[in-house]
């Protein structure tokens, strides 16, 4: 083999917990570290290390994205009750994706990883759908009510001069409930900025879909925001890139999904994210087979998987059982921070060295090695089901014959 492909400038690793750790060491010695000189500014984020540094190390890792530009994270544990009584912690830290996507402002798009052995239920689907959804606000910041006997509910809005604007809600006569919703010009035109630079960056179609027709204010301003950033930022950028900006109600881009053959990036209000990005990534097959990125309207990229840690079989693999845990997801983390790095940085090898391992990646499973959840939904003959590490050795043959190595 020759000589290691070089890098400039420190791509951030975010490393995580459990079974998605043990894959992450694997990932780079068996498939980074023989072929590129990997340099990486390195920010622990296990459990353990986030409560030693009462989350500092979070905040810390979401900065470096900021300043470098890039990232990669391993998937970790977002605490509930019982973590805390597992890892004996001194609080129960927020999500580190919820705290990093603060700090940069970001949005999360989460694409497919298309096989040909493993076909979307939805037929006409060809190519991927990559969602976005808006990550603030309306029903989960919302305030709720019940109201249980006659009488009248009022919005009320004080300006901070004392000015009141009222409306009224509805005169309820029984009982009832009721639900005050908001959301930021800011953090909307955050979400459209980087759907558009996201969209530009993959030179795909952006779709975004509302009901503006029933929501008059509330919906339109959504489209209104988006529309204006599209025609003063991006509507030269767009035509140079030969691709679209398309706006249409909720319900009507749900039919035309349907019956697209995929390939553009559809971008959704939190709940309609929420519900759509589900969907997608079921009838697209395996949750094992999302990938994810955390896209700044700056334009600062932290890649990651769309799954968690995948603590059930941790467990195992802690008990010394054999485990088969899919990596290609943070396998194409790692691929898409590297090749994004290479970008910036203008390093056609590592570019290329990025979408090499991809392509070993697809290899690999179309030819019919893969791990057991894939095994279940595979088409066509399955050579072997692999484990965990068996995989990662059948992805680096077909790299190393990728790569003339
Ligand atoms: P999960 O880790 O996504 O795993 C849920 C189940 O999905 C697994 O038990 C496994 O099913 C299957 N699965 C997921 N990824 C797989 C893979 N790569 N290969 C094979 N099977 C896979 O979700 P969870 O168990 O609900 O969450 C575990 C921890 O992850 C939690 O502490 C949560 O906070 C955290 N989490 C982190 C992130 C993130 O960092 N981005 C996202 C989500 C969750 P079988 O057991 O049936 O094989
Ligand atoms: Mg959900």
């Amino acid at each position: 083999m020759g000589l290691k492909i070089a890098m400039h400038t420190p791509l951030v690793e975010l490393d995580g917990d459990e079974m998605t750790r043990v894959i992450w060491q694997q990932i780079k010695e068996i498939l980074l570290l023989p072929f590129v000189d990997l340099k990486t500014e390195y920010y622990d984020l296990r459990l353990k290390n986030r409560d030693q540094t009462a989350d500092q190390i979070t905040i810390e890792a979401a900065q470096a994205v900021k300043k470098y530009g890039v990232g990669v994270k391993c998937a970790t544990i977002t605490p509930n009750a019982q973590r805390v009584e597992e890892y004996k912690l001194r609080g129960m830290y927020k999500s580190p994706n919820g705290t990093i996507r603060a700090i940069l402002d970001g949005t999360v798009f989460r694409k497919p990883i298309l096989v040909k052995n493993i076909r979307p239920l939805v037929k006409a689907w060809k190519k991927p759908i990559t969602i976005a959804r808006h990550a603030y606000g309306d029903v989960y910041k919302d305030v709720e009510l019940r109201v249980s006997k006659p009488g009248k509910v009022e919005l009320v809005y004080t300006a901070e001069d004392g000015r009141v604007e009222r409306k009224d809600v509805h005169q309820f006569s029984g009982a009832g409930i009721v639900l005050g919703m908001h959301n930021l010009d800011k953090s909307i035109a955050s979400f459209a900025r980087a759907c558009f630079t996201y969209a530009l960056d993959q030179k795909q179609d952006l779709w975004f879909s509302a009901k503006d027709t029933i929501s008059k204010t509330y919906d339109h301003t959504f489209k209104d925001l988006f529309q204006e950033i599209y025609e003063q930022e991006f509507r030269e950028k767009f035509q140079a890139a030969g691709i679209k900006y398309f706006y249409t109600l909720i319900d009507d881009a749900v039919a035309r999904i349907m019956r697209s053959e995929g390939g553009m990036v559809w971008a959704c209000k939190n709940y309609d994210g929420d519900v759509m990005s589900d969907m997608v990534a079921s009838a697209f097959g395996s949750l094992a087979m999302m990938a994810s990125v955390l896209v700044s309207p700056a334009g600062q990229y932290l890649f990651e998987a769309a799954h968690g840690t995948v603590q059930r079989h941790y467990y195992k693999y802690l008990q010394g059982e054999e485990t088969s845990t899919n990596s290609m997801a943070t396998i194409f983390a790692w691929s898409g921070s590297l090749g994004k790095r290479g970008e910036i940085d203008n390093l056609p090898q590592l570019v290329s060295f990025a979408r090499a391992l991809e392509r070993a990646a697809i290899q690999t499973v179309e030819e019919g090695y893969v791990t057991k959840d894939l095994a279940a939904i595979a088409e066509g003959s399955v050579q072997e089901v692999v484990n965990t590490t068996r995989f990662l050795e059948e992805v680096r043959r077909r790299l190393e014959k990728n790569l003339g190595a």
